[in-house]
């Protein structure tokens, strides 16, 4: 059996944009009965548009909010920075150098630019460190934001829009079709995840979640009797991937992501999973 295993898992998975790592996990595909997706560029297309540039301290003007964080987001490689560094060239903004570029792990990036300690971070860096948020950053729950601290200060923030794919609707009227539980972990602010959890009819979602906490997670729910499959695109993701039943590593991804993975989803697409289920439960029931 397991030479036609091999044939139809390879002419599958390559018909639905999947590459096979490990030829266990296709078989066990079929086991599959929660799904814990990523929030960005998975469920989403992960392409994020400004939306609003605001500022907080009246010593800065929004072209230097702009400025400042641009410095920092040209070195980071996140959906977020590609984001900004897109209206950085529409509106023709010269990039400052920078010295002492870091990223802080699930919260954002920091570095020194013109003498300044410039970090742009997530709404939970504020909070722990006790920076008051604006009430107006919340304004649109479509939003994700992100937060330019400079000297510890608060002096603006960046409003940005990302879309959900069209095909996530479909993909998860399949899994729950299949009573297979559809879950989101996201390092995205829990408004946002709370908008994009209900209007997809998730069956729950982690907002704020940091790579460590997702191994966790998917622990959790293995406690429970799950078959859990997850999906992942950073190198922060490789333990959680490898913990998961299924891994899953997404998109162009981190060669970690991908080396750690079970099966590589090339064209990020929640659809392409379903197919594979569908697929191997139907190939399943041939079999047997
Ligand atoms: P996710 O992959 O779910 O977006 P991450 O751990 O990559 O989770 O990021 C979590 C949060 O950290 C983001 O929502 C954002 O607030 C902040 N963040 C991460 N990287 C950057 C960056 N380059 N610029 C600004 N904020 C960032
Ligand atoms: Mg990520």
């Amino acid at each position: 059996a397991i030479p036609l295993v091999v044939a139809i898992s390879t002419a599958v998975s390559a018909q639905n944009g999947l590459l096979i790592r490990n030829r266990t996990a296709f078989e066990e595909s079929r086991k599959i009965s929660a799904l814990l997706f990523d929030k960005t560029g998975t469920l989403t297309k992960g392409d994020f548009g400004v939306t609003r540039i605001e500022t907080v301290d009246k010593n800065f003007t929004t072209e230097e909010v702009l400025r400042l964080a641009s410095a920092l987001e040209q070195s980071s490689e996140h959906p977020i920075a590609v984001g900004i560094i897109k209206k950085v060239k529409e509106n023709k903004v010269v990039i400052p150098n920078l010295e002492k570029f870091k990223a802080i792990t699930g919260k954002g990036v920091e570095a020194i630019v013109e003498g300044k300690e410039v970090k742009v971070v997530s709404p939970g860096y504020l909070r722990e460190n006790n920076i008051s948020i604006p009430e107006d950053a919340y304004s649109d729950a479509a939003e994700t934001v992100v937060f330019i601290v400079i000297d510890n200060k608060l002096v603006g923030f960046i409003a940005l829009a990302d879309e959900i794919r069209p095909e996530s609707a479909e993909a998860i009227r399949i899994f729950k079709k299949n009573n297979i539980k559809v879950l989101m972990a996201t390092g995205d602010n829990e408004i946002t995840a709370k908008a994009v959890s209900d209007k997809l009819g998730l069956d729950g979602y982690f907002a704020e979640v940091l790579p460590h906490q997702k191994v966790e997670i998917i622990k959790d729910l293995q406690a429970k009797g799950e078959f859990v499959a997850m999906t992942g695109d950073g190198v922060n993701d490789a333990p959680a991937l490898a913990q998961a039943n299924v891994g899953i590593a997404v998109g162009s991804g981190t060669d970690v992501a991908a080396e750690t993975a079970d099966i590589i989803l090339v064209n990020s697409n929640p659809q392409d999973i379903a197919n594979l289920i569908l697929f191997g439960k139907a190939t399943y029931n041939k079999m047997i």
